[in-house]
């Protein structure tokens, strides 16, 4: 319903006395809370992260929150759109690399100082996942958040203010809710008319992708999902898993690399790395046959204007955004495209 006619139903709803109907109709915003692709710091990008608020359009989309990956800033983008560490109902975290987790610290121990009385906050994530040599596991990840914080003396001290905050720190405040990987989608949290799904997805073990599920629409993050086959020769850098779970979604947010990071680029950037992400070009592909309206870029890797990614110069200088709309539009896809920004959002249903 447009603008107009919601005003004519709001106006007739009051005067019969049917304020319900005005107000009912279901809303989410999808917005990116951090764009920056990798560790790297470049001119005040936040670090990886995508806000999922869900309601009505009586409280403008803002009945719930969701936030998946929290990386560095997160919650300084949140305080952009008016909202508090203590009001995020969960976090899902695609992957333990740092670029997606550096501010779950922040965002937990600010919850504990100022809103320990709210309800705890889940984390969702996959359980430990062995690889050579190595556990990822966002158990201990959040298990640890606030280690340096407790062994500062901080904790102690703030606790000394305020003895009603948790003894433990801000990991007393979570429910880490981990999930056994699965290439087949699975429930992993639900609330109301909201449900997320999971999937397995390759980058690093226990790399996980989500998809969110409500009367307004349906939205998949990929985070920095790429293709199970490492390397070339594939049909695709996108990943199989991903693509399924994206079937009938109406958006997709996803972190991609510009092909002028691969190997023939000239950046000396290690092509496993390049390898084990998604390409602007076979997003685009990926969104077409999924039947996506709507691409979201993030975590761009290189970010507009950077003539480096971290230590690698690009030899041709920066890209710009409209070298990311033109790799993925050789793919065919003719729908909706964000090449992200930090709070860059895309509404749905969206308002006409
Ligand atoms: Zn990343």
């Amino acid at each position: 319903m447009n603008r107009v006619m919601a005003r004519v139903v709001f106006v007739l709803s009051v005067v019969l006395g049917l304020p319900a109907l005005a107000q009912s109709a279901p809303c989410m915003v999808v917005t990116l809370t951090g764009t920056q692709g990798g560790p790297s710091s470049f001119q005040g990008l936040a670090g990886s992260g995508t806000l999922v608020r869900y309601g009505d359009d009586s409280n403008d989309c803002r009945g719930v929150f969701l936030q998946f990956d929290a990386g560095r800033g997160t919650s300084m983008r949140l305080s952009q759109v008016g909202i508090t560490p203590g009001e995020v109902a969960a976090v899902f975290i695609t992957h333990v690399h740092s670029d997606h987790v550096d501010g779950l610290a922040d965002l937990l121990q600010l919850r504990w100082m100022q809103e320990f009385k709210r309800p705890k906050i889940d984390v969702v994530c996959s359980g430990d996942t062995a690889a050579a040599g190595h556990v990822m596991s966002c158990a201990k990840l959040v298990a640890h958040t606030a280690d340096a914080y407790i062994q500062s003396g901080e904790i102690a001290q703030r606790r000394a203010e305020d003895k009603a905050r948790p003894a433990g720190g801000p990991a007393d405040l979570v429910n880490v809710r981990t999930f056994a990987s699965s290439d087949e989608p699975q429930v992993v949290w639900s609330s109301g008319d909201v449900r997320v799904m999971a999937v397995r997805s390759a980058h690093v073990a226990g790399h996980a992708s989500y998809r969110v599920d409500t009367p307004a629409g349906s939205v998949v993050i990929g985070g920095d999902a790429g293709n199970d086959t490492p390397a070339p020769p594939r049909a695709s850098s996108t990943s199989a898993q991903v693509e399924a779970l994206a079937k009938g979604a109406q958006v997709i947010v996803h972190s991609v690399i510009h092909p002028v990071m691969g190997p023939d680029g000239g950046t000396g950037f290690p092509a496993p790395i390049y390898h084990r992400q998604s390409t602007a070009t076979d997003l685009g592909a990926m969104a077409q046959r999924a039947g996506a309206q709507h691409l979201m870029l993030t975590h761009l890797i290189p970010p507009l204007g950077a003539d480096r990614q971290g230590p690698y110069r690009l030899p041709k200088g920066a890209i710009t955004q409209g070298d990311y709309e033109a790799a993925v539009r050789a793919s065919g896809f003719a729908g909706g495209l964000t090449v992200g920004g930090d709070l860059s959002n895309v509404r749905l249903p969206a308002r006409r």
